[in-house]
């Protein structure tokens, strides 16, 4: 899959809305926390800090 999002952490309301299918599939199984913004992602790379998700 290709990604278009960098980073979670800078997504803006209007891009949350465009790319909602693939944002989706970004957070639906988190790994990896912001230790910055509190996002969420299956991927570190696209937080600007991440920490791993400690289950
Ligand atoms: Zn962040």
């Amino acid at each position: 899959m290709k990604l278009k999002i960098k980073s979670l952490c800078g997504l803006k309301k209007v891009h949350m809305k465009e790319h909602f299918d693939e944002i989706q599939s970004l957070v639906a199984r988190p790994k990896y926390v912001c230790g910055k913004c509190a996002r969420v992602a299956s991927c570190g790379s696209h937080l600007c800090k991440a920490r791993k998700l400690q289950a």
